[in-house]
C-alpha cells in the first residue's frame, strides 16, 4: 500500500498508545459452553458475558460470543470475513462493527481529533452527524452535493482536514461528486471518509461501490459500510490501510464498549458475500431502468439514476395520504418525512431490488400512474 504522508499521524497516534502499555489487538476464540478455543488451545473462559449460561437448544445451534471482541467476543469467522472485506475495497484492513451506524461512529471518533476541521455533506446520514459531534472538532456543513462551497470551506482552519461524504445519497439516491470531492482534497491535504452503505455490492466493477464506478478508489482514504443494506445481512464495516483499523480498534468507543456481532451473522454475511452476487447485480440494474424509464415515461420528475427513487411530494400531510394510497392499491413505499429530510421537502422513498420482476415492476407503475392523476403530481 502506498505511504500516506497525511496519515502519518495515525501511526503516530498509535506509537504513543503502545508506549503506555495501552495497545489493544485482537485475538480470536472459539467459544464452547465453560471453554474457549484460541489458537488451538482450550480455555476456561472467564471472560464472558454470557451470565445464566443457559444451553442452546440444537435448533440454535451455536453459542453467540455475548461479549466484546477485544475480551472474548471474537470468533475466527470475523478474520474470514474482514479479509473479504478489504480485498473487496483494494485495501490493506478491515473492522466489521455491530452495525453500519457504529462503524460511522467508532472510525470517525477515533481518526479525527479536536483541533481539526470537518467538511460534512448537509445530506449526510444521521450516524455521521454524531460521530462529528462526538470528536468535538470544528465541522463545517456544506451545501449537498455544492463543489464551489466545499473548495471555500475547505479554506478554513484546522489541524488537519477531513471530508466526509455519502456515496450514494439515502433519501435522494444521487452520486456524491467524488471526482470533484476527491480532487479538492487532494489540492488541500484533506483525508477523505466514504460512507458507501447505499452503493456498496450494487455500483462499480463487482459491485466494488461509488468510488469504483467514478474510478478514484486509490483517493479515498476511509471506506464505511453496512452489511445490512444491498447483502441483506446485517452489521457494519471500515476498511482503509492497516494503521487506521489500529487506531479504531484502539480508539472507538463503539467497537470496544460493545458486544461483538453475533458469529452467526457473520457466517451469513459470509454466504451472502460468497453468493452470485453479480447476477443479483444484473439483475437490480435491469429493475433500476425498467422503473426509471416507466416513472419518466408517466411523467415524474428525479435526478435519480440509481436504486433509490425519491418521488418529492413536499407536503408532510399530501406524502402520507400519496403513501396511504399506494398502500390501498398494493404498493408498500414509505413516506419519508422531517426530521430524515427537511421540512417542505417530504416525500415517497422508493427503493427498487433485484426480488422484483418485469410484471411486478408494470403492476406498480399502473399504480404509480394512476397516483399521479389523483394527486396531479406530473
Ligand atoms: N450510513 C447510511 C448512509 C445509512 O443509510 C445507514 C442506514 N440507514 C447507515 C449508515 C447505518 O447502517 P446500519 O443500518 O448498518 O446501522
Amino acid at each position: 500500500m502506498v505511504f500516506k504522508p497525511k496519515l502519518a499521524f495515525v501511526t503516530k497516534q498509535l506509537e504513543l498508545i503502545k508506549k503506555q502499555d495501552l495497545y489493544r489487538t485482537l485475538r480470536y476464540g472459539t467459544i464452547n459452553g465453560a471453554y474457549t478455543v484460541v489458537n488451538g488451545k482450550k480455555l476456561l473462559n472467564l471472560s464472558s458475558n454470557d451470565y445464566l449460561g443457559i444451553p442452546p437448544t440444537k435448533l440454535q445451534l451455536q453459542q453467540l460470543q455475548s461479549s466484546s471482541r477485544l475480551v472474548s467476543g471474537n470468533d475466527p469467522s470475523f478474520r474470514i470475513l474482514e479479509k473479504k472485506l478489504a480485498k473487496h475495497k483494494s485495501q490493506e484492513e478491515c473492522l466489521i462493527f455491530p452495525t453500519g451506524y457504529m462503524a460511522n461512529l467508532g472510525c470517525i471518533s477515533a481518526t479525527v481529533s479536536k483541533n481539526d476541521l470537518i467538511l460534512s455533506d448537509e445530506l449526510n446520514h444521521a450516524s455521521i452527524i454524531d460521530a462529528c459531534k462526538l470528536t468535538n472538532a470544528k465541522t463545517v456543513v456544506f451545501k449537498h452535493n455544492n463543489i464551489d462551497d466545499l473548495e471555500e470551506k475547505v479554506k478554513r482552519k484546522g489541524k488537519r482536514k477531513f471530508i466526509v461524504s455519502e456515496g450514494i445519497f439515502s433519501m435522494d439516491g444521487d452520486f456524491a461528486e467524488l471526482p470533484e470531492i476527491t480532487k479538492i482534497a487532494e489540492r488541500n491535504n484533506a483525508i477523505t471518509i466514504l460512507d458507501d452503505a447505499h452503493g456498496d455490492f450494487v455500483v462499480g466493477k463487482d459491485g466494488k461501490g461509488t468510488a469504483d464506478f467514478f474510478e478514484v478508489s486509490k483517493k479515498i482514504d476511509v471506506y464505511v459500510s453496512s452489511l445490512s443494506k444491498a447483502l441483506g445481512s446485517f452489521g457494519g464495516y471500515v476498511v482503509s490501510q492497516k494503521n487506521i483499523i489500529e487506531l479504531c480498534i484502539n480508539r472507538s468507543k463503539s467497537f470496544i464498549y460493545t458486544s461483538a456481532l453475533p458469529s452467526t451473522l457473520v457466517s451469513y454475511s459470509i454466504q451472502r458475500f460468497d453468493s452470485n452476487r453479480e447476477k443479483f447485480r444484473k439483475k437490480l440494474q435491469k429493475n433500476v431502468r425498467h422503473i426509471i424509464h416507466g416513472l419518466k415515461s408517466i411523467g415524474y420528475q428525479f435526478e435519480s439514476k440509481t436504486h433509490i427513487i425519491p418521488i418529492i411530494i413536499g407536503n408532510e400531510k399530501e406524502a402520507l395520504d400519496f403513501g396511504r394510497y399506494l398502500y390501498t392499491k398494493g404498493i408498500f413505499a414509505q413516506p419519508i418525512r422531517f426530521p430524515t429530510v427537511r421540512r417542505g421537502q417530504a416525500r415517497i422513498r422508493l427503493s427498487v431490488t433485484a426480488w422484483l420482476c418485469k410484471n411486478q415492476i408494470e403492476k406498480a407503475l399502473r399504480v404509480f400512474e394512476l397516483a399521479a392523476k389523483k394527486f396531479s403530481i406530473v
